[in-house]
């Protein structure tokens, strides 16, 4: 990269980094980036900055949020506090939402157990969950974790806690298809999934 002046390396460098972005998407953004109006330019650098510095996790349900508790948790009339919906992802509180099938509230593990890379049950947010149950208020749990080997497996282990605490667990049903991601599903098919979720 060193036939770049120093400020150009460093912003192809920098882009570069992104998932999805190689190095050729890089010197096209980065050129795009000092060739586009100024103030453009300067908006994109200053929404990364205030996103980074304003965005924080909800104490409630570990989604990202700007004020704590977020606004799902903290709107407990149009919401119902007693199903929560567990996904792997913040992405995946939009792409339910988008439904407008779910009416629970929501909790983000930010992430599946997965031996394989060494993600462990400790280190997802689960112990955040099992606190929201103690209450006895919560009547059902349902895990919308991705339709992979990760994702069933830490589907499995959190039935496993939950079930002897007197909560009923359901799974989202067929239609969501094997290795999926949620948020690339489309709406009906997701609405489908959560209507008809099972008792594991
Ligand atoms: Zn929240």
């Amino acid at each position: 990269m060193s036939q770049f002046v120093r400020p150009i390396a460093q912003l192809i460098e920098q882009l570069a980094q992104l998932p999805g972005i190689g190095p050729k998407t890089a010197q096209r953004l980065a050129f795009h980036l000092i060739s586009t109006k100024k103030e453009n330019a300067l908006a994109l650098a200053n929404a990364i900055v205030e996103a980074r510095e304003k965005l924080r996790y909800c104490s409630v349900c570990c989604n990202v949020t700007d004020e704590d508790p977020c606004r799902l948790c903290s709107n407990p009339v149009k919401r119902d506090p007693s199903v929560i919906c567990v996904v792997e992802d913040p992405k995946d509180v939009p792409a339910l939402e988008r439904t407008r099938e779910f009416k629970g509230l929501y909790h983000v593990l930010h992430g599946a157990i997965s031996p394989m890379d060494g993600i462990g049950p400790d280190a997802l947010r689960i112990k955040e969950l099992l606190r929201r149950l103690e209450d006895g208020k919560v009547k059902e749990v349902v895990v919308a974790t991705n339709p992979t080997v990760e994702g069933e497996a830490t589907a499995t282990y959190l039935a496993r806690l939950i079930k002897p605490l007197g909560v009923k667990v359901t799974r989202m049903a067929h239609g969501v298809p094997v290795g999926g991601d949620l948020e690339y599903i489309d709406e009906v098919t997701l609405s489908r999934a959560l209507e008809g979720r099972r008792e594991m």
